[in-house]
């Protein structure tokens, strides 16, 4: 995408991370690191409360029995949160339902705990393995998520007591009845596979978790396991027929008005089944992974709707997610699935093209038509590969890392998504590493 992006979508795109902050965000699993903002919070209907105490939203809705809370954001944002909700009101801690098991949302309810609250704890039967999933895979998780070592000593989730386990686990659907009122909590998946989404009927009122964030549903990430782009149509589907009058979303601001509600939802379903069904048309007739994705059309208005911004994650990504849970992991080039190292491609492509210098040269050379306006996406992609290929051929060549940390940074300027600028920039991490390895050569030398 490039600067015909629309404001609109931009603006959304500005409430879109809530509360952010930057330390908090490379410490999510730490106790002691909170957002450093005051918690927003906006009375949505009667009880019934939307708070953000930093990048994720919570919902509380009071009843004459006890507190609903609908997730408890980062670890970092506990004390903030319980003292948000005991400004708010002073009933117990009823029930709190994890919309899902990702580190913003599930691991702020410790300081409840301490606090001497016992709620039952919701989730979906699939969190618990989410959470053990996270338990084996921390190094793995830390580097993906960018996290650096908190105040226990650990990037990411390490240890099953930092996290309060859920108490009651459902499978499609649980109805709450707390204080004589009916709540139902549902499950879909979208993001992840242990989704959960409350309705409050007497209110009104959605607190969705995830499924819904106000930009483009994060069903493609590149590094992440599997997404469900076809199952979050299904959900917004179903969340649209209750017709709700006000969305709590797991990110952003409530949405209040009714007619918005049922464009973002049906808008958002048309996009995730339009990339389904083209992904799995293409997959049916034969067509190699890169050509489906290069084939994928957006419509004007979805590509351009106000809440369906490419911010974090893009259309692109969603196809390669559903084309990777239909088919392998092969991208169905013959070469490719026993592939010699990508050093010695680069290696021969550099000296067939006669040096890393000519590489080196023909990437800045597109690039710059890219930048100067007269040259295409493609352009910018091929500059890319050639930058790549410049410096794996000779990570010691001095032109080739400036050229793959400039051209990449270039493409990754040209990308609204966080993932797909974060994933670029790459290269810059792999130069940086190439000149510590020559500084640690030449210090032995
Ligand atoms: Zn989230």
């Amino acid at each position: 995408m490039t600067a015909t992006f629309p404001e609109q979508q931009r603006a959304s795109g500005a409430a879109a991370f809530g509360r952010f902050s930057p330390d908090q965000a490379l410490h999510i699993f730490d106790r002691t690191v909170d957002s450093g903002h005051e918690p927003g919070v906006i009375e949505v209907a009667p009880r019934t409360w939307w708070i953000q105490p930093g990048m994720v939203n919570v919902a509380l809705f009071e009843t004459d029995e006890g507190l609903l809370l609908v997730d408890c954001g980062c670890a970092g944002d506990g004390p903030a949160l319980l003292e948000t909700v005991r400004r708010l009101s002073d009933k117990p801690l009823h029930t709190v339902v994890y919309t899902h098991g990702h580190c913003d949302h599930a691991f702020g309810l410790w300081s409840f705990v301490e606090a001497g609250e016992t709620p039952e704890v919701v989730a979906h039967r699939n969190l618990p393995g989410h959470l053990r999933r996270y338990l084996r895979t921390p190094g793995l998780n830390a580097r993906i998520n960018g996290q650096l070592e908190g105040s226990t000593g650990t990037r990411w989730l390490e240890r099953e007591q930092d996290v309060v386990w859920p108490t009651v686990l459902f499978d499609d659907t649980l109805e709450l009845e707390i204080g004589g009122e009916r709540f139902v909590v549902r499950h879909g998946k979208g993001e992840t596979d242990d989704a959960a989404w409350v309705w409050a009927p007497e209110r009104g009122v959605i607190a969705a978790g995830d499924l819904v964030t106000g930009y483009l549903p994060n069903a493609g990430n590149p590094r992440k396991v599997q997404r469900y782009a076809e199952e979050w149509a299904d959900a917004a589907d179903q969340m649209a027929a209750l017709r709700p009058s006000v969305i709590i979303p797991g990110h952003g601001d409530p949405v209040t008005d009714p007619d918005a509600i049922l464009d973002e939802l049906g808008a958002m379903a048309r996009l995730l089944r339009l990339i389904v069904d083209h992904a799995l048309a293409g997959l049916n007739a034969g067509v190699l992974p890169d050509a489906i994705v290069d084939s994928l059309e957006i419509p004007v208005e979805l590509r351009e709707h106000p809440r369906l911004a490419p911010l974090y994650d893009q259309p692109e990504f969603i196809c390669r997610n559903v084309i990777r849970r239909y088919g392998g992991w092969w991208d169905g080039y013959p070469s490719h699935l026993l592939p010699a190292p990508q050093d010695r491609q680069a290696a021969e492509v550099a000296q067939l093209a006669g040096g890393v210098d000519v590489l080196v040269h023909r990437a800045r050379a597109l690039a710059e038509t890219v930048a100067a306006g007269s040259g295409t996406v493609e352009d910018l992609r091929l500059a890319c590969h050639l930058a790549e290929w410049a410096f794996l051929a000779d990570r010691d060549h001095v032109g080739a890392r400036a050229a793959y940390r400039d051209v990449l940074e270039q493409a990754a300027r040209g990308q609204l998504g966080l993932m797909a600028q974060l994933n670029l920039r790459t290269s810059a991490q792999w130069v940086r590493d190439a000149e510590r390895a020559e500084r640690a050569r030449s210090g032995q030398a």
